[in-house]
């Protein structure tokens, strides 16, 4: 029987094979360094996915995740892929009971940046913004009813032993934010709440957008945006140096924050679960019992389907 690759099955779990490839990847670069553990624990990641066929409300058949094994390593592509899918549910998930409660509430999205510190700072930049961030929710000109923060960290292509670290803020702001008389910030004046609460003489880059409330498409992409993981992959495989000392800089970090009245809807807690993601599907009941099982062939960079061990000893005594 010819082989069956799982994204000719199933197309829309092709991202499956793209980070599990860029996990290969990455723990090569962590064989043999201080972080060989990592290296252990990646090699085993996902290296099986078993799906059951779900039916949506319109009876459409697809495949669900039933169980795997994950590492949890920070920077493992595949982990850092669900637990973004993982975030953004939840937020999807709490976002009904946010605008029920706040129906007028409009959001905006913040991003903030310092000057480009050395990779080697960057564990100490990082306290320093934080706690520049909490200076500015104590300011009372800080307009936001609560606020999610994630942080994310680039390479500086123009310099190297350089990094580029920011902050996405998604912040909730009371509708009359927008009007005359509502507090409304303008970019000049972000940027000198965020200078003044660095304490730098320069002028940090800030940009900000608002986020148009009738169009949920806006507000699922800066969602998505706030909480997508904070280093990407492919800068972290063409730069083994910069991967290594930023592994150590971002130990113990945090990456995501939440405040002010949304903390009563989303937990900043790293979610455990990597294999439950998406509500709608999750409540969808089986419709077959057989379970489909799936094993990651390093070679040719897919996962294969394999065949379950009933059938294969069938075969054999046949
Ligand atoms: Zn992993």
């Amino acid at each position: 029987m010819k082989d069956l690759y799982l994204s000719d099955i199933s197309p829309k779990d092709k991202p499956w094979d793209k980070k599990r490839a860029q996990t290969d990847l990455i723990q090569e670069i962590y064989r043999n360094t201080e972080f060989h553990p990592k290296f252990e624990q990646m090699s085993g990641c996902g290296q099986e996915l078993v799906f059951a066929l779900v039916a949506d409300d319109l009876g459409e058949v697809s495949f669900k995740l039933q169980s795997a094994r994950f590492c949890r390593v920070r920077h493992c592509p595949q982990c850092q892929w669900r637990r973004s899918l993982k975030l953004v549910g939840r937020f999807l998930k709490a976002l009904p009971n946010i605008q029920g409660d706040y129906p007028t509430a409009r959001f905006i999205f913040l991003t903030l940046t310092v000057k480009n510190p050395r990779t080697e700072d960057l564990r100490e930049t990082l306290e320093w913004m934080n706690k520049a961030w909490t200076r500015v929710t104590q300011r009372k000109q800080f307009p936001a009813l609560g606020w999610i923060k994630s942080v994310e960290v680039t390479c500086s292509k123009s310099e190297p032993g350089m990094s580029h670290p920011h902050f996405h803020v998604l912040i909730m702001v009371p509708a009359g934010y927008f009007g005359s008389a509502g507090g409304y910030l303008s970019q000049d004046k972000w940027v000198e709440l965020w200078r003044k609460s660095l304490r730098v003489e320069y002028q940090p880059s800030v940009h900000v957008r608002s986020v148009k409330p009738k169009k949920g498409s806006e507000m699922s992409a800066a969602i998505v945006e706030t909480l997508k993981y904070g280093v990407k992959p492919e800068e972290a495989i063409n730069d083994p140096l910069w991967l290594l000392e930023l592994t150590r800089q971002l130990h113990n970090t945090r990456a995501i924050a939440v405040g002010g009245v949304l903390r009563r809807y989303l937990s900043e807690e790293e979610p455990q679960d990597l294999i439950n993601i998406n509500e709608q599907e999750d409540e969808a009941e089986p419709v077959t019992e057989e379970k489909f099982k799936f094993g990651w062939r390093q070679q040719v960079k897919r996962y294969v389907y394999k065949k379950p061990v009933e059938q294969l000893e069938q075969e054999t005594n046949s």
